[in-house]
């Protein structure tokens, strides 16, 4: 399989290897049937990755000697995680008669990746699974790490599991399907990990980030590679986020509050948001005294570079409360004893978590970005 890498995530017995190389799709017969224990997972996607690479799969599935049933097919977009697909779901997987020895395999995004992972997490106390993400977002961050769950009318990602997969496949050339807002919105998070901690890949990716996103193939296998491997990396220290993983917030907290604001919908797709929250997160640190302006410059002048958003008043047609935003910064998940935690950097590739933040500098750091 022309150059496929694999990534270790490492977990003890619950341990297991992330694949990534172009045209895997078309061999992930063999990788799923050694990874099931030689069973036919049931296959769960949504209607659009259907139309497109359901049959790949399908085929490679039942070359293997694992030809799977009819796949569940759900309807696309963030919507279809709730409580009532999550029935459908269950229903339909449970209605198959399963044993405890079944296996899922969520092909598509995050949503699919994310519903399915908990449906594997709960049906009979527990599943096998198995993730092939079809979208850039899921390839570097939701199909790794076994955060699993739905979102329900108080907040999005409120119920779930930590459930591991036992196999993750990511097909980068699955990726030349992928509208290229949805690839950029995925780049953001690309981004972050050479924001977080690697700052000899955020060069890489000043010099390759424009391939990365028209799709070459070499550089999308990198790309997807490295930013993996620093998910495993720390996922593999603190699975539950005790500590480093809250690093991987970088952006989020502003991010949460801007998408909260725009109602989750399309005006402002996640990875975009988290384009605008690491900018802001950036900003904070130089007003803060701890980073140097020119690191935060930097920072924002790659992600414009691509076509990300950088500021809330690149998004079109929002008219910004402030008041608003800081509502919604202090109804984060992450708020403990009323402190907001929030991620900052001291340099590209550097970052840390502060939770005695001043809420005047956030403030007024909101005020001038909004207008
Ligand atoms: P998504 O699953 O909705 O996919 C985006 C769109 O792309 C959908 O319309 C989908 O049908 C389409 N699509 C998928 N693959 C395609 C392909 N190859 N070609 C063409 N179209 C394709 O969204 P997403 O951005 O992948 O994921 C977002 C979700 O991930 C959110 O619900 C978020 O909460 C979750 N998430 C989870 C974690 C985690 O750790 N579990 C981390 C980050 C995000
Ligand atoms: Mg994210």
């Amino acid at each position: 399989m022309g150059g496929a890498e694999t990534v270790r995530v490492e977990l003890g017995s619950r341990g297991y290897d992330i694949l990534v190389g172009d045209g895997l799709l078309a061999q992930a017969g063999p990788l799923v049937k050694a990874a099931t224990g030689g069973r036919a997972p049931i296959v769960v996607t949504d209607e659009t990755v259907a139309g497109l690479h359901l049959a790949t799969l399908e085929r490679s599935l039942a070359d293997a000697g694992i030809p799977t049933g009819p796949a569940i097919v759900l309807p696309a977009g963030e919507k279809t995680k709730d409580f009532a697909h999550l029935e459908r779901l269950l229903d339909a997987i449970l209605g198959r008669g399963i044993e405890r020895s079944a296996a899922l395999l969520a092909l598509g995004g995050g949503v699919i990746g994310d519903i399915t992972g908990f449906a594997a997490a709960v049906a009979l106390r527990g599943i096998d699974f198995v993730q092939v993400p079809t979208t850039l977002l899921a390839q570097v961050d939701s199909s790794v790490g076994g955060k699993t769950g739905i979102n329900t009318r108080q907040g999005k990602n409120l119920v779930g599991a930590f459930h591991q997969p036992k196999l993750v496949i990511a097909d980068t050339a699955a990726l030349d399907t992928l509208p290229r807002r949805e690839v950029l919105a995925g780049y953001a998070e690309v981004v972050k990990y050479g924001l977080i901690r690697l700052p000899g890949f955020f060069d890489w990716l000043e010099e390759n980030g424009a391939r990365v996103v028209d799709g070459d193939g070499a550089a999308r296998r990198e790309a997807v590679t490295v930013s993996c491997r620093a998910k495993a990396d720390i996922v593999g220290v603190d699975e539950r986020e005790s500590g480093d993983r809250a690093l991987l917030n970088l952006g989020h907290t502003f991010g949460h509050a801007l998408e909260a604001a725009t109602g989750f919908g399309p005006r402002l797709l996640h990875g975009e948001a988290v384009s605008i929250g690491m900018v802001l997160a950036f900003e904070l640190s130089v007003r803060l005294g701890l980073c140097p302006a020119a690191d935060a410059a930097r920072a924002s002048t790659h992600l414009a570079a691509v076509g990300l958003p950088v500021r809330p008043t690149d998004v079109p047609g929002v008219d910004w409360d402030v008041d608003e935003l800081v509502g919604h910064m202090a109804k984060d998940k992450k708020v403990r004893d009323g402190r907001i935690t929030f991620i900052l950097a001291r340099r590209i590739g550097d970052a840390f978590t502060r939770r005695d933040v001043d809420s005047a500098v956030v403030r007024e750091l909101l005020v001038e970005a909004v207008r």
